[in-house]
């Protein structure tokens, strides 16, 4: 059966979260929010872990709760950690959230792996936006793949003016994966919508 990546937009400011479903097996990218909802939409399939691309309120919100429904285990870059487990404090004025992260069972760093069903997705470190921002580049039957979290955006990419934001730092990893990501990748963002990296390349102020 094809692999299958699911969509959820979740929390006030429409983070999006994903799940990539492979062979009965699925991972969960940024579960922001809605962490007991988006378990009862993955039913019966065995979630392997939940990864998260950093360390914000709006990407690790539901973690607790998709963790204590499906018992996954939690993975994020240990640069984001404080970040993450303290993340309610650093919620936009007005914005509701859910929890704070529970502490990692895992530790991702650059080039490290995370296998489901028949793919695979290796982590790219790209501070910036946060210390320890990754990105995931999917192979195997996840071949074409990239999530990027909030490092790069269609059309854009994440701020650096929030704590722990970087402006070099970023650039240097946008400046990585234009020279890294094959044009065909699909790049599947933190916000907003899909795009490719090739076509971000000719058009991204931020890549030029
Ligand atoms: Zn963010």
């Amino acid at each position: 059966m094809a692999d299958e990546i699911r969509q959820y937009i979740v929390t006030p400011i429409e983070t999006n979260c994903y799940a990539y479903i492979s062979d009965g097996s699925c991972i969960v990218v940024d579960p922001g929010g809605s962490g007991a909802q988006i378990a009862a939409d993955l039913g019966s399939l065995d979630v392997v872990a939940i990864v998260c691309t950093h360390g914000h309120f709006d990407h690790v919100g539901g973690v607790a709760a998709l963790k204590e429904a499906t018992g996954a285990d939690f993975l994020i870059n240990a640069a984001d950690v404080e970040l993450a487990c303290h993340s309610k404090a650093s919620v936009f004025p007005g914005v509701e959230c859910d929890d704070d992260a529970p502490q990692p069972d895992r530790l991702l760093s650059e080039g490290d792996t995370i296998e489901v069903g028949t793919a695979v997705f290796t982590v790219i470190e790209t501070p910036g936006h946060t210390p320890g921002g990754i990105c995931l580049l999917g192979s195997g039957t996840a071949e074409g793949i990239l999530f990027t979290g909030d490092t790069l955006f269609a059309g854009s990419r994440g701020r650096t003016d929030l704590a722990g934001g970087d402006e070099d730092a970023i650039m240097d990893s946008l400046e990585r994966l234009k020279r890294e990501i094959p044009s065909e990748t699909a790049v599947l963002c933190g916000h907003g919508h899909s795009s490719t990296m090739g076509r971000e390349i000719r058009s991204n102020p931020f890549l030029r």
